[in-house]
């Protein structure tokens, strides 16, 4: 071997190195941002002093003058018990929110916050709003009962983890029922949070599983076993414990689906509980009592009908609790059946791992780079993203961060996944953009129908480019101040796995692919922060960066913010 000949590829090998080294820490650089979300500090900010203080002084009276006690200053909490301080360096009275207990109660659309106060002998002084996310008319009937806030006056702090049957507001039953049930769980009342609390027994399925003598809770929430002693029989679903709650003319209900041996049959539906209107609850009630039009039907069959004409139900005057019902029973099957498939290697997983191995395939080489073969898998791409949804976004990789994800249902989403941020890393070839990418991919194709293309004048053009960096920018640094945004709106995935139902994702796919017909790949160019990330995996390959020095700033500030 020549020594020219040598050099060369000892130049080679150490660019090689030097690309994969660059490649892991820009992977890296994502990484660690993701572990920074999964530990974000508990979002258990204190009570505003300021807001006890105020309130506090409106209610604390002094027994002997009957004058209004000056409450000098709120003191550190105890157990979540702030002690009202008087001028004199007394504890006067005691405050406390029903926050965080309160907060996996839901009202009407939303959760509420009170504050509850003490006197001294912490016997209830007044029970205040402090906040709600539920519907301000419900809220604002609320507020106005004088009744419903009076409730719990003179009571002992003892007494109040009863979850006893509380004063609710007409009008705003559940706004009102969930504030006092926040009250009570904060008090140390369990299972609030559940609207029906009874337990699934025997007797509530005897009417389709006569034999039955067993009925036990599967792992999956809301799904149980029924069996004769011998074998299993049946499946039952049930609404509260599945989380499915569609809305009637004034509440949700809490809805059975029986199921026969291979899930394959409705044997009926019935009702455990209901918060709805009474008189359209007992119409729809006996309607299912006396003509269960779901009985006998297939599964496909009830997914296939229409929510609002439902020929398995239908009862004049309760259009909406008929409504509630039939989309609640659909609800609960298609979750049903969905939660099967993920339990095993379904032949979707499949294609999805196929198409995304080939995408990666004609990604890395040279035949993939002809044009018919690229027009061929982006039409291929384009179906995959319509027929199964999965598309890497900037709103799944947050959730990652912060929740974490498990295995199973989202194995393929995991693939595709590794497959854009670890490829590029290490071979410096952006694979899921250039092929993989759904949204890419109809771009792509629609650029193509027109022969005519524009150009951005080049100031304009170095102006937008810079877009989808700094969206990017603004979407990590407001998931790691934990925001709570939904980040799904900064971009148009979510309208191909859940179709046009959110205005914002809705209008950026449109307005992307519209823009695509005339300028070459848009949306890719001026909007995508997902596509900014993977160019950051990508960029010069075997030089450090304007970039890399950014993200390593804004990472070690996130890693001292979380972590100090
Ligand atoms: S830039 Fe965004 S939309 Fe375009 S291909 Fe990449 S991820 Fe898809």
């Amino acid at each position: 071997m020549t020594k020219p000949r040598v050099q060369s590829l000892q130049t080679n090998g150490r660019r090689r190195l030097i690309r994969w080294a660059l490649g892991a820490y820009r992977l890296g650089i994502i990484l660690v941002a993701l572990v920074c979300l999964r530990f974000l500090p508990a979002d258990d900010a204190e009570l505003d002093r300021n807001v006890i203080y105020s309130i506090a002084n409106q209610v604390i009276f002094d027994a002997h003058s009957n004058a209004l006690f000056d409450v000098a200053s709120v003191g550190d909490p105890v157990d979540g018990m702030y002690p009202l301080i008087s001028k004199d360096n007394l504890t006067v009275g005691w405050a406390t929110s029903t926050s965080p207990e309160a907060d996996k109660i839901q009202g009407y659309s939303g959760t509420s916050e009170l504050l509850v106060i003490f006197d001294v002998d912490r016997k209830v002084k007044a029970v205040k709003f402090l906040a709600s996310s539920d519907t301000d008319g419900h809220v604002e009937k609320v507020l106005r009962d004088k009744n419903f806030w009076e409730q719990w006056n003179r009571k002992s702090e003892s007494s109040l983890g009863a979850a006893d049957t509380p004063i609710v507001v007409s009008g705003a039953t559940l706004t009102s029922e969930a504030m006092s049930r926040g009250v009570a769980a904060r008090f140390g009342a369990e299972g609030m949070e559940q609207w029906f609390p009874a337990p699934l027994v025997l007797a509530d399925v005897k009417k389709w599983f006569p034999d039955a003598d067993l009925i036990s809770s599967n792992k999956t929430g809301g799904t149980y076993g029924v069996s004769n002693g011998k074998e299993s029989i049946g499946t039952v679903l049930r609404s509260s414990r599945m989380g499915v709650s569609a809305r009637g003319f004034n509440g949700t209900s809490d809805v059975i689906v029986t199921l026969d041996r291979d899930e394959k049959k409705v044997l009926g539906i019935g009702f455990l509980g209901s918060r709805d209107n009474e008189p359209y609850v007992n119409s729809v009630k006996e309607e299912v009592k006396f003509a269960d039009g779901f009985a006998g039907k297939s599964v496909d069959v009830i997914l296939g009908e229409d929510t609002w004409v439902s020929p398995s139900l239908f009862t004049s005057g309760a259009s909406y609790t008929n409504h509630a019902v039939v989309e609640s029973v659909r609800e609960m099957l298609s979750r049903h059946i969905a939660e099967e498939q993920s339990a095993g290697f379904s032949w979707k997983s499949a294609l999805a791992i196929f198409w995304i191995a080939l995408g990666v395939f004609l990604g890395i080489s040279k035949v993939g780079g002809k044009k018919s073969v690229r027009l061929g898998f982006a039409v291929v791409s384009v179906a995959a993203g319509i027929g199964l949804g999965w598309m890497v976004s900037q709103d799944q990789l947050l959730g990652w961060g912060a929740n974490g994800f498990g295995a199973g249902a989202i194995l393929p989403l995991v693939v595709l996944t590794a497959a854009a941020l670890m490829v590029p890393a290490f071979t410096g070839k952006n694979v899921y953009c250039n092929r993989i990418c759904p949204h890419g991919a109809a771009q792509t194709l629609l650029g193509g129908m027109v022969k005519k293309r524009f150009h951005l004048p080049a100031k304009l053009h170095a102006v937008l480019v810079r877009l989808p960096w700094a969206t990017l920018i603004v979407i990590w640094l407001l998931a790691l101040v934990g925001s709570g945004l939904p980040f799904a709106y900064f971009e148009p995935f979510e309208t191909w796995s859940s179709g046009f139902v959110a205005f914002v994702p809705a209008a950026i796919f449109t307005i992307g692919l519209v823009a695509a017909f005339f300028l070459p790949q848009a949306y890719c160019h001026y909007g995508c922060p997902t596509g900014a990330m993977l160019r950051f995996l990508t960029q010069s390959s075997s030089a450090w960066t304007r970039k890399d020095t950014v993200a390593t700033v804004l990472i070690g500030a996130a890693c001292l913010y979380v972590f100090l």
